[in-house]
């Protein structure tokens, strides 16, 4: 007889194996942090510590964010319904001058808490004080690739850029054996990064062999500008600054054309669509139904609480499905296995944590959620793949379990003090609504 630490029996697994296996009445053993069985329930006898019944619900892997500004919660709906450079120049960027540890810690553990009752177990946050969102997913124990923000002018944080690289390497070598905290580094982008930054980030990343992560031809503008300064596509310049590879993480890349697409599948760039944040601020709609068509991964973000405004994957792939059908004026692309896909195993490759979460397989992580379907929206379900991106919401994700620990039962969250964590963001607030009006 097998022994588990944690067994989930009576649901419909979603595999997102190569196959999108489903078992139709599935039960899954963990020990310790590892899936060590994946099948049928009546197949299996064992003793386990804990039994979850997911009550003929649906068991999926949980979900990968792969673009966040998690301490941006605390600047929800501060600023909606403005251009790109308005939005960042007069109102982000002025008020996260204003900013320090505790208002980062508060925030990202804010986004956390979100994330988690939303289903989503592992994030890819780009940050001012990263140090304090480490420590904040560290204690709510989820999952994380995570970076200090570098650009040419001075840093609340860090001041000048040499010291950002220095941050960047203490974060590096302090998490670096932390089984759920990773880093990379993380210049914004090419209009806020000099040539001589991106070189020495890029250096970097290969000297510690971690991800290289930046924003990438999001709006019209930076394609101008990036023109006027360099005579050359944002692809073309990072090409020619020895930057496209692999490791290299692009968020959004919205205006792209045949050979921008054909060059990030040749060097297996990684691209992470946020298609709810390119709308809200008219950036565009990224072709990802092209990049899919020649073979680049493609994970799903939600990009920070100020332009979103929530980290609730579902949204985003019910919109993700949407958005290109319309594009495309056909109701074929973007279908819901497509979307789950990129919100689970593709967005953990492009993480470069393929190997480790994103399916449920014998020998990953124990990175899981079970959703209750027992609700009027989810009943009958034909198929659930179907109900994830299109009926669906994150309130409908009943437990979670990260890295073989379970972090949330029957909604309630088990490793941060929800009610705490809610006071001392409104008190955050008070501080922000000061610096707005100075
Ligand atoms: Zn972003």
């Amino acid at each position: 007889m097998q022994e588990y630490d944690i067994v989930i029996e009576n649901g419909t697994i979603l595999t997102m194996d190569d196959d999108n296996t489903v078992i139709a009445e599935g039960c899954l053993g963990i020990r310790d942090d590892t899936i060590l069985y994946v099948g049928e329930n009546s197949n299996k006898s064992f003793q386990a510590q804990k039994i979850i019944d997911a009550q003929e619900g649906v068991i999926l892997p949980g979900l990968i964010n792969g673009h966040t500004h998690a301490a941006m919660s605390l600047f929800r709906g501060l600023a909606d319904d403005r251009p790109l450079m308005d939005w960042l120049n007069n109102y982000i960027f002025p008020v996260e001058k204003k900013m320090d540890e505790e208002f980062v810690y508060i925030g990202a553990l804010l986004a956390c808490a979100e994330m988690i009752m939303n289903g989503t177990t592992t994030f890819c946050d780009m940050y001012l004080f990263e140090e304090e969102t480490a420590k904040a997913a560290h204690s709510a124990e989820i999952r994380c690739l995570l970076g200090e923000v570098l650009y040419d002018f001075s840093s609340p944080n860090y001041g000048p850029i040499a010291k950002g690289f220095q941050y960047t390497e203490s974060l590096i070598k302090k998490w670096r054996e932390d089984p759920l905290v990773s880093i990379a580094v993380e210049p914004h982008s090419l209009f806020t990064c000099s040539p001589e930054l991106l070189t020495t980030a890029n250096e970097m990343a290969h000297t510690y062999d971690v991800p290289l992560i930046i924003h990438l031809a999001e709006t019209l503008q930076e394609v101008q500008e990036i023109k006027e300064k360099y005579n050359k596509k944002p692809i073309e310049h990072l090409y020619s600054l020895g930057l496209l590879g692999p490791k290299l993480i692009a968020d959004h890349c919205v205006h792209l054309d045949r050979d921008d697409i054909r060059m990030l599948s040749e060097y297996d760039v990684k691209v992470i669509h946020n298609p709810e944040s390119n709308m809200k601020l008219a950036s565009g709609i990224a072709p990802i139904p092209e990049m899919l068509a020649q073979g680049v991964t493609v994970g799903l973000g939600t990009d920070g609480c100020a332009s979103n405004n929530n980290l609730d994957l579902f949204s985003e792939m019910d919109i993700a499905a949407k958005l290109h059908k319309v594009r495309c004026m056909d109701p074929t692309v973007m279908d819901a296995v497509t979307v789950l896909r990129m919100a689970t195993i593709e967005g953990a490759r492009a993480l470069g944590f393929g190997h480790l979460t994103g399916s449920l397989e014998v020998g990953k992580k124990a990175d899981i959620i079970v959703m209750d379907t027992h609700k009027p929206h989810l009943t009958p379900m034909y198929n659930p793949f179907s109900h994830i991106v299109y009926a669906a919401a994150g309130r409908d994700i009943e437990h979670v379990i990260i890295n073989g620990k379970l972090v949330m039962k029957h909604r309630e969250l088990l490793t941060i003090d929800l009610e705490d964590i809610l006071v001392k963001a409104k008190e955050k607030s008070d501080l922000v609504r000061k610096w707005i009006s100075c």
